[in-house]
Parts: structure tokens; C-alpha cells; sequence
């Protein structure tokens, strides 16, 4: 759903890449660029403004970060903040220490509650947990059936009021859920209720009333990310008339802009805790900002990425290998050094794997060899300091000893050895050649 917000905010911030330095026009430009892909998202004005706000103070702001060049650094700005505008952390559910822990869920007609419930419960269920859902939506005709429709599919069980008796009440019904929960030993309880197809102060009454009735763990509110800033206005009216402690996005599968999904936690404060992108009892997942954002940005995971390079660059080790390359003192020491700076930011191949197009290349990355980079690893380790300092000191029989420490032949050796002049030579070349 946020393809076009996504190409969007990718082209903006490409045309930053390249530039060693960015001028307070350069940071003008690109912030007025990322309001118009916000704004065509569908995302709601005030939470545009602060967003671009808080973009362009820290963009101006920005320290000269060693690792980071000026193009990223607004990426991982503008990253930052669709991470925080879209809740930060990931937020669990809340369990009730006593059980049943009970989850209320409430929105409008056509949201997507009954679906979820179902969607819901098979979650629950997958990780360990007994959920029983009750059917309080007893308005809409097919509501009750449908909710037993689901629960089936999800294989657990349903409370509903006994059919032939007219149209129950839903306190009534809920409360009576929660007893079942109880005796029956589920550890959680979800409570479907009944929606209208606009915000109505019945509505809003009934959800209240089964709310305190149930004195609700967690209460859910379910809203149609294809409704765009209706979603928001929904969710104030929910918020003042009922409360709520979480947001469902339903149909994220829909060609929405995007806008709900940044809008809702913002205006209300209230953090998207699931998400559900399609019919199915498995379209549905926990919601991560992080990961959101990375999505929205196209960025495959580049953010973590550049997070490691940021944690575990050491500019100094680096400065002093680039300038060794310029003078041909370059030394197999310094080669350890860069090849142990490189791997403290995890495996080669997963390091590779963020990269954006990845998926494209798995075969490539299956074949990326740990071991030979290892092996490599211990070959230097094999080495005295005085033969890393001058490899050319390097005789045979030094050869032949440093292969038997190092548990690996002597052609092993004398490849790493070869290598590392033939690669120093290429480096003094190059750097002759761009004047390092
Ligand atoms: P309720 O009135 O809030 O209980 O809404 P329902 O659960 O009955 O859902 C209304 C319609 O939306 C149904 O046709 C569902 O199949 C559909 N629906 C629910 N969630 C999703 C979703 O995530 N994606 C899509 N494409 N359809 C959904």
C-alpha cells in the first residue's frame, strides 16, 4: 500500500546522493519534497508539519558523522521519525495477571473486528495460548455465525448467545463470556462487538458499557486503512467516547496511500499493535515500526546496516590504513585489523543480505565462504609481528610454519602472501592515481 509514498521518498532522497555537503537550501528542498509525498500519502496535515519540523531541525542540526555521508544521515533522519511517528517500539499485548486476560475489539462496521477476532485467536493459539472468543455483536444479522465461521477455521472455541431468544444484550452476553472463559480455563478472552456504519452515540454507549462490564485488559480499535483520513477523525471519536489501548490496521493489502497507518498513532497517542493484509486467517501480523519505516523507505534493512557501520566504525584505524596506502607501507598487520573491523559487524553474507535487491542475488550470498575468510584470519595469527610488519621476510621455511600453526597448507599460505602484494601494488597505483 505505500508504493507510491515509498517511490516517492526514495527519489527525494536520491538526489542527495553524491553531495559531500548539504547547504540549508539543499535541506529546504528535500523537506518540501518529502510534505508533498506525506501530503499525496493521504497523511494528515498536522502530523505532516511536525514530521517535516522535526526533519529539518535535525537535518540542519546534523554532526558531521564519520561513518555516514550527508545523503544518509537525512535517510536515517527521515527513517528515524516515520519509526517514531509510527510508534517507536513494538508494543505487546498486555496480559492480565490473573487470567482470562480480556481483548475488547471496537470500530466500525465493515472495519474488519470479526475477521480479526478470527486472525487474532489463531495467534494466540499459535503461541501457546487457549483463547475463547464471544460474539457481542449481536446487531449486525450474520455477525454470530460469521464469528463462529472463523473461530472454526482457527480452531478454538466461540461463546454466543443461545439462538431463538431475540436479540440479546451484549453487556449481558460479554459478561457471561468472561464467566465461560473462567470455568472452561481459557486464558483469554476476545470480545467482538457490534459496529455501525458511522459514529453513532449508541454505538459509542454500548462499546462503553461492555468495556466496564468486562473490565477489558486491552481494548482494539479496528480501523480500514482504505477509509484515509476518516481513519483519523474514527479514531478520535473512539478515543473520546470509548478509549482504547491499541489500533488494528485492517486491509493494508488494499491500494491505500498510507496515510491512516502514519496518521492514527500520532493524533491519538494510542500505538498500532497489528496489522491485516488480507482475507486470510494468516494476513495478519504484529506491527513494527522499524520495519514499517524500512518498507516505506524501500531501503531493504540498509538502516541496520548503517547502524553497525556507525557503531563499530573506528575512524582513526581507517585513516591510518587509507594514508598507509598512499605510501606503500601498508602492512598485513593493518589488513587484520580491517578484515576484524569489517566482521565485528556480524557474517559477511548477512551484511550483504540487508543490502536493498538482495533477494535477487541469495544464490551469490549462499556461496559468500565464512570459512575462507577465517582461514585467512588465522594465517595472520600464524604470523610474528615482524613478518606482518615485512611480508617480505617471508622465506619457505617461515612458510611452512606458519601453515603447520595455523592448521593449513603451505599453498594457503603463499596465496595470502602473493595476494596481499599483488592488492598493495593495485592500492599504490590507484592511489597515485587519485592523489591520496
Ligand atoms: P466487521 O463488521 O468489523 O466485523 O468486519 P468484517 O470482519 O466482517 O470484515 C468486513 C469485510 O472486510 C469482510 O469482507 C472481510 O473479509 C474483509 N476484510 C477484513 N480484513 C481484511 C483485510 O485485512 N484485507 C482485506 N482485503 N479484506 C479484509
Amino acid at each position: 500500500m505505500f508504493d507510491t509514498l515509498s517511490d516517492r521518498l526514495t527519489s527525494v532522497l536520491q538526489n542527495l546522493r553524491g553531495k559531500g555537503r548539504l547547504s540549508e537550501t539543499d535541506i529546504d528542498t528535500t523537506a518540501r519534497e518529502i510534505r508533498i509525498a506525506l501530503l499525496e500519502a493521504d497523511v494528515a496535515l498536522p502530523v505532516v508539519r511536525a514530521f517535516i519540523a522535526k526533519v529539518k531541525e535535525r537535518a540542519k542540526g546534523a554532526e558531521v558523522s564519520a561513518a555516514l555521508n550527508p545523503a544518509q544521515q537525512v535517510v536515517k533522519i527521515v527513517n528515524d521519525e516515520l519509526v517514531a511517528i509510527l510508534g517507536g517500539e513494538t508494543r505487546r499485548l498486555n496480559l492480565a495477571k490473573t487470567p482470562p486476560t480480556v481483548i475488547m475489539l471496537a470500530g466500525l462496521q465493515g472495519a474488519g473486528k470479526t475477521t480479526l477476532a478470527g486472525k487474532l485467536a489463531r495467534h494466540l493459539k499459535t503461541q501457546g495460548h487457549a483463547p475463547l472468543l464471544v460474539a457481542c455483536d449481536l446487531q449486525r444479522p450474520n455477525a454470530v455465525t460469521q464469528l463462529q465461521v472463523v473461530a472454526e477455521r482457527a480452531g478454538v472455541a466461540v461463546f454466543a448467545p443461545e439462538p431463538g431468544n431475540g436479540v440479546g444484550d451484549p453487556v449481558d452476553v460479554a459478561r457471561r463470556g468472561i464467566d465461560e472463559a473462567r470455568r472452561s480455563q481459557h486464558d483469554i478472552v476476545v470480545v467482538d462487538t457490534a459496529g455501525r456504519l458511522g459514529v453513532d452515540e449508541e454505538l459509542m454507549r454500548q462499546a462503553a458499557d461492555i468495556k466496564a462490564a468486562v473490565a477489558a485488559d486491552e481494548v482494539l480499535f479496528v480501523v480500514d486503512a482504505m477509509i484515509g483520513q476518516d481513519a483519523v477523525t474514527t479514531a478520535e471519536a473512539f478515543r473520546d467516547g470509548v478509549g482504547f489501548t491499541g489500533v488494528v490496521l485492517t486491509k493494508l493489502d488494499g491500494d491505500a496511500r498510507g496515510g491512516a497507518a502514519l496518521s492514527v498513532r500520532e493524533v491519538t497517542g494510542v500505538p498500532i499493535m497489528f496489522a491485516s493484509n488480507g482475507e486470510k486467517l494468516e494476513d495478519f501480523d504484529a506491527f513494527h515500526p522499524d520495519r514499517m519505516a524500512s518498507r516505506i523507505l524501500g531501503m531493504g534493512d540498509v538502516l541496520t546496516l548503517i547502524e553497525q557501520a556507525e557503531q563499530h566504525f573506528d575512524q582513526e584505524q581507517a585513516e591510518k590504513a587509507a594514508a598507509k596506502i598512499g605510501t606503500g607501507e601498508l602492512t598485513l598487520e593493518d589488513f587484520l585489523e580491517q578484515m576484524l573491523a569489517v566482521r565485528k559487524m556480524g557474517p559477511i553474507a548477512n551484511l550483504l543480505g540487508m543490502l536493498p535487491g538482495a533477494g535477487q542475488m541469495k544464490d551469490a550470498l549462499a556461496q559468500v565462504d565464512e570459512k575462507h575468510i577465517d582461514r585467512l584470519q588465522a594465517i595472520i595469527r600464524g604470523m610474528t609481528p615482524a613478518e606482518r610488519q615485512d611480508p617480505k621476510m617471508i622465506n619457505a621455511s617461515r612458510r611452512l610454519r606458519i601453515a603447520n600453526g595455523s592448521g593449513v597448507q603451505v599453498r594457503d599460505v603463499n596465496d595470502l602472501v602473493n595476494r596481499f602484494f599483488e592488492a598493495k601494488k593495485v592500492m599504490q597505483q590507484m592511489a597515485g592515481r587519485f592523489g591520496m
